[in-house]
């Protein structure tokens, strides 16, 4: 199923006010992880502009990853990191946040596999990082990714996000998708898509699953009596499942329910479905981001390959073996994926040789990435969840 929206901006966009917050001031965003010594120097002057206002860092490209939730993203990041040296900058705007992890779906340190991850559980929930301001840190980062010689990924699904780093022309003000298409950098965009029943599928299960790994437990810990009673939500107050399970805790006590386990036969109902109803959200999340992704191709003119997971989850949904379901992965995403990237990452800068890596190409990664690239199948890439 496809809705058809109209190509408009985010709707929770905090603008210009935001980008100047001392949110995006570098000691405010104390990073809690091993990354957080990332230098932010850029290449071309650091005039504080995000790059690509003045053309700075065009050169070497970048590769994003867009998706609704549930499709793959994450994975594929990851895999193309086990045959190339990317660093991943998260663009899911709740993920941004320190905290919610289970309710945020975050990736762990161990499904990281050791790839380099930014902007992801590093923000305190103080300011909202509005998508002018993602523009700039997400931009810095890249700036420094580049200049360590690595290939930096963006993988999320907040498009409003992806939209403000990538447009050339960003009007904060009046952030509709539209224009000339033009982007700030050289760029690999790819879609992990998957149709939509077998999607929906999916998302409920991975709901299920979500609760199963103590979901409602962390939304109990985290509640707060006053901002359930306002209905005022912001930043990671916004996931889908805070605004859900407030309701619940309102009327039965987080403390009672982490501590007893007692269930009445009416919080049982109203439990299942403040469930039902994060599944419900999710699938309109969903839904969204496909129609943005598709204003982002049609508006705005992006070339944004598709690639087709319906496949692998359906097999997944139907209990395939896990060996297979990682083949069918490797044959329809990550192996036109792996082509599209080598590519990419071979043509360099105005179809020259790249500077991604330059012991890069003598090392095992430009070998199993070529393999890849040709299609040679078996990447050895470790499975991971998503
Ligand atoms: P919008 O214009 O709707 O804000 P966007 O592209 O800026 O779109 P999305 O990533 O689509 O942002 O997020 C929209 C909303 O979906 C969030 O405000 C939040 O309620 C929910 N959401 C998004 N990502 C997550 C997540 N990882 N976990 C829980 N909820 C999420």
């Amino acid at each position: 199923m496809r809705i058809m929206v109209e190509c408009s901006g985010s709707r929770s966009v905090v603008g210009l006010a935001a980008a100047a917050s001392p949110m995006l001031n570098m000691e405010t965003l104390r990073q809690k992880h091993r990354f957080s010594k990332v230098t932010t120097t850029r290449r071309g002057g650091g005039s504080g502009l995000p790059v690509g206002d003045d053309g700075g860092g065009e050169e070497e490209g970048v590769v994003v990853i867009l998706g609704a939730t549930g499709t793959g993203k994450s994975k594929l990041s990851i895999d193309i990191g086990k045959s190339f040296p990317v660093e991943v900058i998260n663009s899911d705007k709740m993920q941004v946040y320190d905290g919610y992890d289970i309710t945020t779906n975050k990736m762990t340190v161990a499904e990281r596999r050791g790839v380099l991850h930014h902007l992801l559980g590093e923000l305190e929930n103080d300011v909202e990082l509005s998508p002018l301001g993602f523009r700039s840190l997400a931009s810095r980062r890249i700036a420094a990714i580049q200049s360590r010689k690595r290939l930096p990924v963006v993988a999320g699904g907040s498009n409003s996000y992806v939209h403000a780093l990538m447009a050339k022309k960003y009007d904060a003000e009046n952030a509709n998708i539209a224009g000339d298409g033009g982007l700030n950098y050289r760029s690999c965009l790819l879609w992990v898509d998957v149709g939509w029943e077998a999607l929906v599928m999916q998302l409920d299960r991975r709901v299920d699953d979500m609760v199963a790994m103590g979901m409602v437990e962390e939304l109990a810990v985290n509640f707060n009596r006053s901002r359930a009673e306002q209905g005022i939500y912001k930043g990671i107050e916004k996931a889908i499942g805070v605004p859900e399970f407030d309701k619940f805790f309102l009327n039965h006590s987080p403390n009672t329910w982490l501590t007893t386990g007692n269930c009445t036969k009416k919080m049982k109902k109203e439990y299942k479905s403040a469930v039902e109803e994060i599944k419900l959200n999710t699938r309109v999340l969903a839904r969204n981001q496909v129609a943005k992704i598709e204003c982002l191709i049609s508006a705005a003119g992006w070339n944004i390959r598709r690639l087709d997971a319906t496949e692998v989850v359906r097999k997944r949904i139907n209990g395939v073996q896990k060996k297979e379901v990682e083949m069918e992965w490797e044959r329809t995403v990550l192996r036109p994926a792996m082509a599209d990237v080598g590519n990419f990452v071979r043509r360099g800068s105005n179809g020259g040789a790249s500077s991604v890596g330059s012991e890069f190409w003598s090392s095992n990664y430009a070998l199993s990435a070529m393999k890849q690239a040709a299609g040679g199948g078996g990447s050895g890439v470790a499975h991971q969840k998503f």
